[in-house]
């Protein structure tokens, strides 16, 4: 079998799709992305795509190695995202080939239902204990949601008096049965980390993510050293050097993205690394199906997957008018229930992608880009 093309599809909400085609009729997807720079991955795959035509899909390791190492400069989100795409297609295409879930290639299946998370709110979170409320009838057991919009870099007792009383609702609404995760997006500074965690310890949370932005990784040692939350990271990791040396640092969770960090083939080999210090896996997934399904395959094969992060109904795509079951051809494949979802049991990925409705979505495309936010005073701050 030989590798004939790749074709990328921009469409909303926020996602770009990858499909690489065979002599053999086989189609691949994947789902190489950073969001808000879509168009700059595309690029990238399509000067990818001058090494891969002719190829032979089925060297997955090989490609991967060429890929990631052969144009000498290496790693970073847009090269690490196209490299993860591509990689989720040719194990899509080996899969199908051989008429296997990808997890069954990967060593077989070591659960038989994965839990999941859903998100509340939004990015300036309001009226959270309502979305937790919506999201238990749904039969979820599990939300993660922002604590707060924008953070200085230390704040007053009423700001958090505030972020307090949101989880505090929380709480409240959902009970002590499920599990509530908080995602400080890198908005906070290592000092105030150490507060607001003190702060949230009594609400008992299932972990909090990325406190302080991925340039301070080297200061995620001492913040999971003042508190007994776990602390969870890595959505803004790209390979498994990054990860090298942050799970001795005390973190319960890595969240490295199928979608950014070097595919499945890359995040197989994170987890395996975090098994090593006692850290879990939650694939981070605010994404399309395809990276979802990808996500998956993964969490099936690998035993220290804690919970997947899914992006149905999460705030980007409700304002996107486009959700994570919209491009396939049966949706029935993510039944959740339960909180769980069962095993995907069709060839590859699991999935069959609505390649029309594809194509229909990338004539009119998307254009997204995250919010620039700034304090009161007009300097950035992160959003
Ligand atoms: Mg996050």
């Amino acid at each position: 079998m030989k590798i004939t093309a790749l074709e990328t599809f921009s469409i909303a909400p926020r996602w770009l799709f990858l499909a690489i085609r065979t002599d053999e009729g086989i189609t691949g997807w994947g789902e190489p992305v950073i969001e808000g720079r879509s168009a700059t991955v595309a690029a990238a795959v399509e000067e990818l795509a001058g090494y891969l035509v002719g190829q032979d899909p089925f060297r997955i390791e090989d490609h991967w190695q060429a890929l990631t190492k052969g144009g000498f400069y290496r790693g970073g989100p847009i090269l690490s995202s196209a490299v993860a795409g591509i990689d989720q297609a040719l194990w899509d295409i080996k899969g199908k080939a051989l008429d296997v879930p990808v997890h069954e290639l990967l060593g077989g299946p070591v659960r038989d239902r994965m839990r999941t998370y859903s998100w509340i709110a939004g990015d300036d979170p309001s009226g959270v204990a309502e979305h937790a409320r919506e999201r238990m009838d749904q039969g979820f057991d599990a939300v993660k949601m922002n604590v707060g919009g924008k953070f200085r870099p230390l704040e007053s007792k009423g700001e958090l008096d505030r972020l307090v009383g949101r989880v505090a609702a929380v709480r409240d609404a959902i009970g002590d049965e499920a599990d509530i995760a908080i995602d400080f997006h890198g908005r906070i500074s290592p000092a105030l980390a150490r507060v607001a965690c003190r702060r949230l310890e009594p609400f008992h949370l299932l972990f909090v993510e990325e406190p302080v932005v991925p340039e301070l990784t080297a200061d995620l040692s001492r913040i999971c050293e003042s508190t007994t939350i776990p602390i969870a990271t890595g959505e803004r990791l790209y390979s498994r050097w990054d990860f090298r040396d942050l799970l001795g640092s005390g973190i319960a969770v890595a969240q490295p993205d199928p979608s950014h960090a070097g595919g499945i083939s890359e995040v197989r080999r994170i987890a395996a690394m975090a098994e090593a210090y006692g850290v879990a896996l939650a694939p981070h997934c605010p994404l399309g199906p395809i990276a979802f399904a990808a996500c998956l395959q993964i969490d099936f094969a690998t035993p220290n997957a804690l919970i997947q992060e899914t992006s149905l109904g999460i705030h980007y795509n409700a304002e996107g008018g486009s959700d994570l079951l919209d491009y396939l051809v049966d949706p029935s494949v993510f039944t959740f229930a339960d909180s769980h979802i069962a095993r995907p049991t069709g060839p590859g990925l699991g999935i069959e992608v609505d390649e029309q409705a594809v194509r229909r979505a990338a004539e009119i495309g998307q254009n997204w880009r995250n919010p620039l936010w700034r304090n009161s005073d007009g300097s950035f701050t992160e959003w």
